[in-house]
């Protein structure tokens, strides 16, 4: 493929999901592939983040299972958890899959390389460990993020990050997570429904800024139900460590509140430092985030970056998809620009929450005429449980073209709808096509079929027609 100028074809840094799927990719397209990983295989997503903390999600939901049993006739004398045994088992599994991933680079043909990899000028990069430097045609940067520590926080040294949450040798008893994002929800009902107290601390003024407001609230109103305190427009000005061993942290209202952990997840940062980006004049950002075009190809004419390093989407499906398109582009002829439209994504709070599309103020700001339709009511299962926790399912609707632009579910299994919801809004499914579609029942997924008349609708941004 290559004029054997180069040691390999293509040179990937970084191992995570994207790096991964990039380098078989490549590989089985017939190039000669390397790929750098200075730490374990796998990245964030398969070591520190969406797989572990599933984990956790899962472990976290045992307890309301255990006490919703009682309703359907069950009875036991005493549950308990353990932490320890939980994170060695997450661990045991997190090997496991660590081996798999390992296991299929190796069958794909792909060379991985245990060092930090670093670019050394031209087409060059240096390994670090055993000092050695190889050449490439090409190279892939897909070295991820990492938790931002927010430095300028007197005190966040004293903070523990969702990496270390994941190794925590003991439950807290109190905790204050800083953040009002994906991770600082999942993780305040990972621990609140383990039994910590959980404070959420937000700037703004409703947490998960990105979502539906209607989702937001209820979410919002179902964890202060579980016992989570959530304070919004506040930011924590100062941690000091008290001579008990807990943190003392002063908000900058003034107030302080003290906890045996504090967790900041005010956002990532990408892995870029160090990496000799500017060897090459590689552009980054202004957050250090490596800029690229639409097929991913930064301004050097033979660097790509995918995945977290670049500023676009966060979440591991997307660096896949870079990475495919990556390969697709670069080594199999077929110029293909990732996607982004219509992206479904859930948060594993605790209701859970799936979305795809818009929300309604985006649509307001876009859209002339709309029509809304939402259904909150407790699922069947909460019924003989007596719990009283709330789903919510959300359609917006462009009423001049009765086209889907967004559906928003909040409750269980959120996520998995999401996934299925993904696929009719990216085929631009109608509300008549809903209407038409016959009821699975009994479930709560029904609802979304199920509603017929619109909530209330919405002309050029303001409410026009209340149900
Ligand atoms: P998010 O961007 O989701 O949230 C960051 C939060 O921190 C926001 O609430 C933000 O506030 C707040 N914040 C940022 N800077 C500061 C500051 N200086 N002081 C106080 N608060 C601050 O990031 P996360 O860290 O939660 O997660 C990172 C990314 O990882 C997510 O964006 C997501 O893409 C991905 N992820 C996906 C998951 C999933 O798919 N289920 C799970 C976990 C992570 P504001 O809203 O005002 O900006």
């Amino acid at each position: 493929m290559t004029e054997r100028r180069y040691d390999y074809d293509l040179f990937v840094i970084g191992a995570g999901s994207g790096g991964v799927r990039a380098a078989r990719r490549a590989s089985e397209a017939g190039a000669r592939v390397a790929v750098a990983e200075e730490s374990r295989v796998g990245g964030t997503c398969v070591i520190r983040g969406c797989i572990p903390k599933k984990f956790l999600v899962y472990a976290s939901q045992f307890g309301e299972a255990f006490e919703d049993a009682v309703g359907y006739g069950w009875s036991y004398d005493k549950a308990s958890f353990d932490w320890p045994t939980l994170i060695a088992n997450k661990d045991r599994e997190i090997a496991r899959l660590e081996g798999v991933y390992r296991s299929n680079l190796e069958k794909s043909g792909v060379e991985l390389i245990n060092d930090r990899a670093v670019l050394a000028g031209g087409h060059e990069i240096e390994l670090k460990r055993t000092g050695t430097t190889v050449s490439a045609e090409r190279i892939l940067i897909s070295t991820g993020g990492r938790p931002n520590p927010h430095r300028a926080l007197h005190g966040h040294e004293l903070c523990i990050t969702s990496d270390e949450a994941f190794e925590l040798e003991k439950l807290p008893e109190k905790v204050v997570i800083a953040g009002g994002g994906y991770i600082a929800v999942e993780f305040a009902g990972i621990f609140a429904t383990l039994g910590v107290e959980t404070t959420i601390l937000y700037r703004g003024k409703e947490i998960l800024q990105r979502f539906d407001m209607d989702l937001r609230r209820l979410l919002h109103a179902e964890y202060e139900n579980k016992g989570i305190h959530i304070r919004c427009q506040d930011v924590l000005g100062r941690i000091e460590r008290k001579s008990d061993g807990w943190l003392r942290g002063t908000f900058l209202g003034g107030d302080c509140y003290d906890a045996e952990q504090i967790m900041l997840a005010v956002g990532r940062l990408p892995n870029t430092e160090g990496l000799g980006l500017e060897k090459l004049g590689i552009r980054q950002d202004k957050r250090g985030s490596i800029c690229v075009d639409e097929y991913s190809k930064t301004n050097v004419e033979y660097v790509w970056a995918i995945g977290d390093v670049t500023d676009r989407m966060q979440l591991t499906p997307v660096a896949i998809h870079e990475a495919m398109c990556f390969v697709d582009t670069v080594f199999c002829g077929r110029p293909t620009k990732p996607d982004y439209g219509s992206v479904a994504t859930a948060v594993f709070s605790q209701p859970e929450l799936g979305t795809v599309g818009m929300t309604e103020d985006q649509a307001r700001c876009d859209i002339d005429n709309l029509a809304i339709y939402k259904s909150v009511f407790r699922p069947l299962k909460n019924t003989l449980s007596g719990r009283s926790e709330r789903m919510l399912m959300k359609l917006v609707v462009d009423a001049d073209t009765d086209k889907v632009l967004g559906a928003h579910v909040l409750g269980p299994d959120a996520g998995e709808m999401a996934q299925l919801l993904g696929v009719s809004v990216k085929m631009g499914v109608t509300k008549s096509d809903f209407d038409r579609t016959m009821a699975v029942h009994p479930t709560a997924a029904e609802e979304l079929v199920t509603m017929y008349k619109p909530s209330y609708t919405v002309r050029k941004g303001e409410v026009v027609e209340a149900a």
